[in-house]
């Protein structure tokens, strides 16, 4: 083979693989249908409901170690997401979901932590499903536990009130009636990222809601989403914050320890 063929040669297969190579990328695959809400909200078992012991109307107060969140005061812990003063009203000692405010959330952020924080659904019934008494509490902004009047009101069982939100449904149903007092009783461990900023241990929960256990040390799978499935985001230390789903959720007493 002459040198001038030789050259020709390679210059002839360089320019069809680079051909090829452009056709491969134009190449089109299937791409799935898009998800719709239900596709990840699961209905069965239903827990079953669990009567949790008689309420204290005293307010049992946070421990000497405690960073209090509120105490019946004022929203100065807490901002909204832009970081403007918290709407939301507080008055005689508990503070109530300004509907079309916004969620609001800590100033501080935080990692690992016990959390103390009670809630109230209004005592007048209104709505069904996801529409009576929703709210959420946000582990570092990201994960939500679910709030929910979800007394004598069933939906989708990893949507109810204790749910790690379109993922892990609570073990039982321990609800108090609405205009009742629940306490939510969390330890969270944070997650660890590896450097590709995937998981490499994901975030944990473990939760009582009025005393009683519904998440057992739960695997988080990552974001919490309406539509789709869990994503994982990496993320440092995060606020907790708490959602305005439009109902007049109320609250009380909420105070965390860094672990
Ligand atoms: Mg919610």
């Amino acid at each position: 083979m002459n040198k001038n063929f030789s050259n020709c040669f390679v210059l002839v297969i360089t320019t069809l693989c680079i051909y090829s190579n452009a056709n491969a990328q134009k190449k089109e695959y299937p791409k799935p249908d898009p998800m719709t809400p239900n596709m990840t909200e699961f209905w069965t078992p239903q827990p079953k409901i669990v009567t949790p012991g008689k309420s204290s109307e005293t307010v049992i107060p946070a421990p000497s170690d405690a960073i209090v969140l509120f105490d019946g005061k004022d929203l100065s812990a807490w901002e909204d997401s832009n970081g403007n003063p918290a709407q939301w009203v507080v008055k005689d000692g508990i503070f109530t979901v300004k509907p079309g405010s916004g969620s609001i959330q800590t100033k501080q952020k935080f990692e690992n932590f016990q959390l103390h924080i009670e809630w109230r659904s209004p005592e007048t019934v209104k709505g069904n499903g996801q529409g009576r008494g929703n709210s959420g509490v946000f582990f570092q902004g990201i994960y939500e536990l679910q709030v929910l009047d979800s007394y004598d009101n069933e939906t989708y069982a990893n949507g109810m009130a204790g749910s790690i939100y379109k993922q892990t449904p609570p073990l039982v149903n321990a609800m108090r009636k609405p205009g009742e007092w629940n306490t939510y009783d969390v330890i969270y461990s944070a997650p660890v990222f590896k450097n590709d900023g995937t998981y490499r241990i994901p975030p944990t929960v473990t939760v009582l809601l009025n005393g009683i256990v519904i998440q057992n040390n739960t695997t988080i799978r990552g974001t919490t989403p309406y539509i789709g499935l869990p994503e994982t985001v990496k993320h440092g230390a995060g606020p907790l914050s708490l959602q305005d789903h439009g109902d007049l959720i109320g609250f009380r007493n909420i105070w965390i320890r860094e672990l």
